[in-house]
């Protein structure tokens, strides 16, 4: 059994349980941030995620909403009961972040940013490590210790996929990464098949596995329109896929 992570006030990650974290790749707008929660509190879901400052890899596409995406979330907060997923790109930001978010998310372009690992671990906030697309799980493992050393223990780790000479889907999905974490650190590991697989019709199928090989929950992303979305629409599962996936999973 996994150590728990505790999140919010009487949930946890981990020990057990298997999370469900979804949501739209980038927070765009209140609209499509409250017809998600909409859709969460018709299937009990508590965990949303959404990013609100984008690491592109080209500067000149959609960078999120920024400090203004941050103030919606907050307001929106007062409305609905969730806990919220979303990526950290800076150490300036860890005090505001800490405001708002209740989970911190560690992108796969900075899990080896060793400067913001060590602040996080002056945080008591959990944090999800998504491993980098070019990392052995030995730098994977070693990178959390960045974050524990410095007193917070609330790590949980996130396959995320990596590179290979294949580029039939977006990454490759290392599902064999989930009994290797558990074997070898204490804490949970969950997966996350959109950015592994990069093509909604796929992604479910790495759901699927993950669920079957004791992963301790997935991180989706979904999206009322994915046609229309401003960041990773190609791998966003619309509300009706979604839906299909859960009754699978629950
Ligand atoms: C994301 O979760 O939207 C994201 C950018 O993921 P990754 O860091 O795994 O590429
Ligand atoms: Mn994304």
């Amino acid at each position: 059994m996994t150590k728990a992570v505790q999140v919010g006030k009487g949930l946890e990650i981990g020990n057990g349980s298997f999370a469900i974290i979804s949501g739209p790749c980038s927070v765009e707008n209140r609209e499509q941030m409250e017809f998600i929660l909409s859709f969460h509190q018709k299937w009990k879901l508590s965990f949303l995620r959404g990013g609100i400052f984008k690491p592109r890899t080209n500067p000149k596409s959609f960078q999120g909403l920024g400090y203004e995406g941050l103030e919606l979330i907050r307001e929106l907060k007062r409305q609905y009961d969730f806990l919220f997923v979303s990526e950290i790109t800076d150490v300036r930001d860890i005090d505001l972040f800490e405001e708002v978010i209740d989970i911190f998310q560690v992108g796969s372009r900075n899990m080896q940013n060793y400067v913001l690992l060590k602040e996080l671990g002056h945080s008591r906030k959990p944090v999800i490590l998504k491993r980098g697309m070019s990392a052995t799980i030995s730098e994977w493992i070693q990178a959390s210790e960045y974050i524990s050393l410095g007193g917070n223990e609330n790590i949980i780790f996130c396959e995320r996929g990596i590179r290979t000479f294949d580029h039939y889907t977006r990454n490759f999905l290392d599902i064999m990464s989930v009994p290797i974490i558990h074997k070898e650190t204490p804490y949970p590991v969950i997966v996350d098949p959109s950015h592994a697989i990069g093509i909604s019709e796929l992604v479910p199928f790495g759901a699927i596995a993950a669920k079957a090989i004791g992963a301790d929950g997935l991180i989706l992303e979904i999206h009322p329109d994915p046609a229309s979305a401003l960041s990773d629409g190609m791998q966003s599962l619309d509300l009706q896929s979604f839906e299909n996936l859960l009754s699978r999973l629950i």
